[in-house]
Order: structure tokens, then sequence, then C-alpha cells
């Protein structure tokens, strides 16, 4: 064999045909990564393939160099990269961006920095040879090198090897910017020294700290019950279960019956609890039924779906049924539509499974995310919690994928290629390995719900709450009229505000929805309606009051407020609406003594900023947390009894097919988070349209009764689950262009395919950061048309397209499954 068919991380339509030197030609290359010159530029590829064949098109050039021993990916992970570039149009080199973290693509432009825990005192234990030394020594002087700088330092092109062993002996990690998380990475551990793991010794001990340090016994007491295999804990968890500081946990070390260390706080430790067996795990009678009624059906089905409302235990039950699975050889994926609800999930998790537990998203650094691809890989990792795309994890065996709030949007991804939806991804991986999939969700997607109710998935209903406690009362308000009479309080009616009053008087918390953040959404001349918009984006801006700046929420361009009407000259130029910041602040007037706090995205912009806000909330230190749809997913807080929802018309404004979809999910997942033992939680709903058909089905609360209807529609009108979507959305510098370019698509696709496409038409927000949008419909009845098919014909008509001049400087975008 001779050549080799090399993926690599660029948005190009085929892989790339390299020739194999001779001293790798008895190496198996698949799924391994190597060196790959461009243009004098150097690349990370994934070897796809082995064989004879030349390419003919292009002169073939040599692998540069090999990267890896053993291959990163199996040829399982290869055909399901296929897989998700065939159905998503995309190319394979976009999957590969998509899929390998970024500290497996190392690549000319790379930079490489000193590892911040890098000592060079104890380099010599490191045992660097020559060629290894020297980098280290220039990253010691110089604050980051690239790799085409290594090279010239080494005056030899064969770089590679070299700076990967540096990285695996902790010498250098990939710079990024998040290398700050770096810092403060040691923590101080002890466990009991060995000396004193001898009983006679350690009763002395006790009888001698008793009498004159009681505090240093309980600690030593809280160690040993917590640990008894006498292992490391960290001075700060031993010092916050003992409640004492960290100075009284040190004296043990000093009287030498403690040892200290330094340890490396990688984000993949965590707290020492001590661990509880999850075959322990009680669950309540309707929780059972359901746990056996997920297990047969998987007798006869693949996927399963789990609707239970919320409060109804459905973690649990994941977690006795991940429990069951690990007692086999097989791996357990498990994902989240969102990095915020990890926190809360690994914790409950971490309690049974330990160090089996990995997560996985982008808050962690590029080279954490490499160190958890590698405990994949190798098994040593069993329990893989993680948003989107841990899809592209390299599992050996999956024996169960659970997908938890199966329903969220956010599971697809809008920007850039491949825009996958990690639920469909997923249950095709866990086909392919022959593994069980679960959906959860107290509000299913409709096509999930349809694929349940007609028999393709099985369908398991958990209709009551733990621990007895009662669904929320669920009430409307019509502001209409509350404006009429004139009870209206700025965004706020009378019996919100009343009930709000009620319940703070109880010590109760409160949560209100605001699905905006900011100030007020707009400034707006009060004489003839003028609003400023951004200068790139067809969008009005909004007013943050913090930094007193009109700020886009999609491109970021801040500006100063404007002073006078830009259209009529006006100074009348005065706030409307309102967003989370404001009701913050109205709601500080109305209730001065009280404690709030705000989640949006602008406030949790900073790491710990979210997890704050929630422990506050958790343990009463906050008594009304006001937010965007941030505070209605899955958190979990006992003494809330009243949500209320300020708007929920600006819920229904979700541009699509889908807006009663999402405003009805959206209000049930923050209804979910009122109510506790013994006290009904209620609901206040604010809406300009009470009269809606949708306000009603969600003050009754029926699920079925809404998806029944709803599908009703979908039916009638064409929509999915009935039919298949793909989006094409095409962009250009000059609105002209744009719509010439997709007219042009219109015009080549109709043929063979007629009235399935509509459009061109501008979206509703018709140019972002300078660029015009026009978007084309494809509504595909797959029983009439084959989907590969059309695919293949839009690929090839976006081919032909491109090669004309008048489309060379336009941009399309297909989305398959659009959401
Ligand atoms: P869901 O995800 O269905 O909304 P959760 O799994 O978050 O519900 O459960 C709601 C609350 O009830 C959690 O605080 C959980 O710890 C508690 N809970 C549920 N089932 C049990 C059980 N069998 N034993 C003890 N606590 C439970
Ligand atoms: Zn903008
Ligand atoms: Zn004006």
């Amino acid at each position: 064999m001779n050549f080799v068919d090399v993926i690599l991380p660029l948005h190009i339509p085929a892989t790339l045909t390299y020739a194999i030197p001779n001293y790798l030609k008895n190496n198996d290359l698949v799924g391994k990564r190597v060196i790959i010159p461009i243009k004098k530029k150097f690349f990370t590829g994934v070897v796809q393939r082995i064989h004879d064949v030349p390419p003919t098109a292009y002169q073939v050039k040599y692998v540069e160099d090999l990267l890896d021993d053993a291959p990163i990916l199996q040829p399982q992970h290869l055909n399901f990269w296929q897989w998700v570039a065939d159905y998503y149009s995309a190319y394979l080199g976009d999957v590969m961006q998509a899929a390998l973290p970024a500290a497996l693509k190392l690549g000319s432009e790379t930079y490489i920095v000193l590892h911040p825990d890098y000592d060079e005192r104890n380099e010599k234990n490191l045992a660097l040879n020559e060629k290894e030394y020297l980098i280290a020594e220039a990253l010691s002087l110089q604050n980051r090198i690239s790799v085409a700088e290594v090279g010239a330092i080494l005056g030899q092109k064969t770089v590679f090897p070299t700076i990967k062993t540096l990285i695996q002996k902790k010498v250098a990690v990939i710079s990024e910017e998040v290398l700050q998380k770096y810092k403060q990475k040691k923590e101080k551990i002890v466990r009991l020294t060995a000396e004193y793991r001898h009983r006679q010794l350690l009763d002395q001990a006790f009888v001698l700290l008793e009498k004159r340090s009681p505090k240093q016994a309980d600690i030593l007491m809280m160690y040993l019950s917590a640990l008894p295999n006498h292992d490391f804990m960290s001075v700060s968890s031993l010092a916050k279960q003992a409640k004492t500081n960290a100075e009284t946990v040190l004296k043990l070390v000093e009287k030498g019956i403690f040892e200290l260390q330094d340890r490396d706080v990688s984000r993949l430790q965590y707290d020492d609890v001590p661990l509880k067996n999850a075959a322990e795990i009680t669950l309540s009678d309707a929780q059972n039924t359901a746990f056996e009624e997920i297990k047969h059906s998987w007798q006869t089905k693949n996927v399963t779906l789990l609707r239970g409302v919320t409060g109804s235990g459905k973690t649990l039950i994941y977690t006795k049924l991940i429990h069951e699975v690990l007692q086999t050889e097989a791996q357990v994926l498990y994902l989240v539509p969102e990095i915020a609800l990890t926190a809360q999930l690994i914790n409950r998790l971490r309690q049974y499974f330990g160090d089996l537990v990995g997560i996985y998203h982008s808050r962690f650094s590029d080279n954490e995310r490499a160190e958890l691809w590698y405990k994949v890989a190798s098994g040593e990792v069993r329990v893989v919690l993680g948003v989107r795309s841990s899809v592209f994890l390299p599992f050996v065996k999956l024996g169960l994928v659970v997908i938890d709030e199966e329903h969220e949007a956010s599971y697809k991804q809008q920007e850039p290629t491949p825009r996958y939806h990690a639920r469909s991804c997923a249950m095709l991986l866990a086909d392919r390995h022959g593994a069980k999939t679960l959906l959860g969700s107290a509000t299913p997607s409709l096509e999930s719900y349809h694929h349940a109710t007609s028999g393709k998935y099985g369908l398991v209903v958990l209709n009551e709450r733990f621990g007895g406690i009662q669904m929320p009362q669920i009430m409307l308000v019509d502001i209409k009229d509350e404006t009429m009479r004139k009870t209206m309080r700025q965004s706020f009616s009378s019996k919100l505000i009343d009930h709000i009053h009620s319940a703070l008087a109880k010590n109760e918390q409160v949560i209100l929805l605001q699905n905006r953040r900011g100030y007020v959404p707009v400034h707006e001349c009060r004489v003839c309606g003028w609003v400023p918009d951004c200068i790139n984006c067809d969008i009005s801006l909004t007013y943050h009051k913090a930094t007193h700046q009109l700020r886009c929420h999609y491109c970021g361009y801040a500006t100063p407020p404007i002073a006078v009407c830009g259209a009529c000259g006006s100074p009348d130029v005065k706030t409307r609406g309102f967003g989370t910041e404001k009701i913050e602040e109205e709601i500080g007037q109305f209730f001065p003594d009280k404690k709030t706090a705000r989640l949006d995205q602008d406030v949790t912009k900073t790491k710990h900023a979210f997890s704050r806000i929630i422990t506050d909330f958790e343990q009463n230190k906050t008594d009304i947390l006001i937010g965007t749809q941030m505070v209605a997913k899955g958190l979990d807080f006992d003494n809330v009894t009243l949500v209320g929802v300020l708007d929920a018309d600006q819920a229904l404004t979700y541009p699509d097919f889908r807006a009663n979809e999402r405003c009805f999910q959206l209000l049930s997942q923050v209804s979910g988070r009122a109510g506790r033992r013994s006290v009904q939680g209620k609901v206040i709903v604010q809406t300009k349209r009470v009269e809606l058909p949708i306000f009603a089905v969600i003050v009754e609360a029926d699920y079925p009764k809404f998806a029944e209807n709803e599908l009703r529609q979908r039916l009638e009108f064409g929509y999915p689950p009935y039919t298949k979507l793909i989006k094409i959305t095409v962009r250009h510098l000059h609105f002209d262009a744009a719509q010439l370019s997709a007219r042009a698509l219109v015009a080549a696709l109709q043929p063979g395919l007629g009235n399935i496409v509509l459009g061109p038409a501008v979206p509703p927000i018709g140019r972002i950061r300078n660029l015009y949008y026009q978007e084309i419909l494809l509504k595909i009845n797959p029983n009439q048309h084959s989907l590969p098919k059309i695919k293949q014909h839009i690929a090839q008509q976006l081919v032909l397209l491109q090669s004309l001049t008048a489309h060379k400087n336009t941009q399309f975008m297909v989305d398959v499954d659009p959401e």
C-alpha cells in the first residue's frame, strides 16, 4: 500500500491523498494522526483509508510525519463521521473540526506555552532529551512559540513528535485564551501518615487530641469515616465537613498525623465524596414502575421516550439504569442540552460512580478535553456527561445513551457546519453500538412524541412528582385588562405583585421569567416611533443600564444611548418594553428590603458567576431570582413556591412553525420550578392575548392534548414530523446579489422537485453583521422523495452555481432538519 486518504480540518469537499514514506509502509495508519504539508503550512490530518491508487488530478506529496503510535479513532468512529457529513450535507473536514478537541489538531499556526505547573528544578525527573530540553528552555524565556518557530529552533522540519511528548510530559500546553484557568490549580491535600495507620498509635493520638484539641479530634474522626482506606483528601473539603478552617487541619500535619501534598486540581477531579451504591437507590412505586417499563420496552424497541413531569425524579431513574449498564463492560453517554446543567448533575452522578464519570463541554480547556478523549478511548471513563459535541467521543462500546431534556433546541448545532442534531446523532450512534436509548422530557419534542405514540419508540409516562408534591396551579393574567383598569405597576400586574408579597411574607422564594436580557429592549422616539437599529444588523439595539450603552445582541455592536431621534429629530427618545435588568430594578423599588439576583447571559459570562448565583439561591441567600430561559432549565430548588412569567407573548415570537411548541415547553419548564412538599406552587402568566388556545392548554398542563392539537396542524400544513425540512440560507454583502443567487438556486432546484421548493424569502432578521440573508425551504415528504437524492441534487446544483462568476461571493449554507 502506497497511499493514504487523509481527512483535514478544513472546509474542503474531499479527503486528500498522500504518499506513504518508506519508513511508514508497514504501519497500519488508519485512524492515526499524520502531519500534512499544504502550501508551506502543516496540518494535522486523520488517515481515513490506505490504498494503491495514485491521485490523477494533482502531484502527490508525502506524509510529513506520524503523530500516533495507536489510532485515536477506530473505523467505527470514522464511519460515524462519514454518516454525519452525509446526513447533514457537510464535509468530512467540517466534522473533524467539530469532533476533535483542538489540542489534538496541532498545525503550523498552533502556539504552545510553558505548562504553568512545569518546574525547571524537576525537569531531571522528566528525562527530557536534547530537543525537548531546547524547547522547554525556549518556552521559559518566551511567552509562547508557534509550531513553525519550534522548527526554526530545532533546525529541522520534523517537530510534531517533539511537541507531542512535551505535552504528554506536561512541559508544554497548547496556547489558548482560557489559559488563566491553569492558575490556582494546586490544592493542598492530606492523608494519614503511614506511622499513624497502626491502630495503637492512632488510638493514642485520639486520646491526646480529645483532651487538648477536640476540634482536631473531630477532623481526624471525619477523615477516617469518609476515607477508611486512608486516601488523600483536600484540606478545604475536610475543613468544610468538620466545620472548621484549613489552619486547624494543618495542625495535624505539624503533629505528624497527617502528611501534606500539593495536588493539581485537574478539572476532572472533584470533592472527595464517599461513594454510595446505586444498587441501593430506593425508587418510589411510580418511579419503579417506570423503571421496569423502560426495561421492558427495550426488549422490543431500541429507543424509549420517558415523559415524566418536572420533579418526577427522572435523574434517579437514569442513575439506576446507568448502574445496571456499568455492571457490564459497556459505556454510557448521558447528554444534557446545556453546560449549566452539568454542574448540578455531576455531583449527583459522582456520588454513585466516582471517577468513572467524565464531563465534556466547551468550558473545559482544550488540553482537558483531550485528556478526556483518551480516557474514553481507553475505557477508563465509563460514563460521559456532556453536551452536544460529546457524541464524537471515541466510545469503545456504548450500552446506553440517555438524552435528557430531549426537546431542547440547543441539541442542534446552528453554526458553523456540520449543523448536526445531537439527538439524531446519538440515536444513530447507539444503534451502531447495539445500545439502547432513553429520551427524557416533561415536554417531549413533537417528533419524538409522534414516534413514541405511533409505536416506533417505546413510551413510558411518569405523571406524578416525587414526594407527593402537587403540580403547580397555573393562572393567567390579562395585562390588557389590568392596563385598562390602571392597576399595572410598570411591568407587574397587581395580581403578580400580590402573590409575590404573600410568598415573601412566608419566607418562600420567587422566580421571575423575562425572556429578554438587558434593561429594556429598545429606545423609542415618542413622537414618530423611530427605534435605533444596529449598524451591522437589521435588529433594534438593547439598552444596558449597567454599562449605559445600546447593544446589539447579534453582533455585539455597542454605542452610547442616542438622545435625539434619528428620523424626526425629536429629543423625546424614551425606553420602552422590559428586559431582565429592568425587571430587577422594578422589583428593587417594590421590595427594597429583599435580595434579588439576575441570571442571564450577561451576568454569567464569567465561569463562576453562574454557580454562585445558583448556590446563593439554593441556600436562601436570595429571595427573588430573575432571569431569561436560563432559570427554566432543570434546576432544582426546594423553597420556590411562586413563578411569574412577565411576558408570555414574548415566548410566542419564535419565528416559525415551532412557536407554540417552544412556548408550551418554556412555560411548562419554568412552572416546574414551583412547589414543594406541602405547599402547592403557583405560576402566574402575564399575557396580552389570554384568548389564544395555547394558553388554555398551558393552564391545564395537558401535554397529550397540546401535542394532539399541534400534531394535527403539523399534518395539515405539512411540517415535521410528517415532512423533512431542508433550509438553505444564502448570504451576501449586497442585498441584490443575495437575492439573485437565491433566485438562481430556486430556479436550478425546481426542475424535478417542483412545488416542494419554497422561497426565496427574507428571514425575520434580514441582515446580520453586514450580510444580507435569503432563505429557501424544502418541505420533503419522505414517502414521495428520496432524501439522500435530494441532498445530492442540492450539492450538485450548488457546485454548478458557485462556479459561475455571478455567485462567486455568495455563501450558501445547507441546514438539514433545521430547528
Ligand atoms: P426531574 O428531572 O424529573 O424533574 P429530579 O430527578 O430532578 O426530577 O427529581 C426531583 C427531586 O426529587 C430531586 O431533588 C431528587 O433528588 C428528588 N427525588 C426524586 N426521586 C427520589 C427518590 N426516589 N428518593 C429520594 N429523592 C428523590
Ligand atoms: Zn448587530
Ligand atoms: Zn422621531
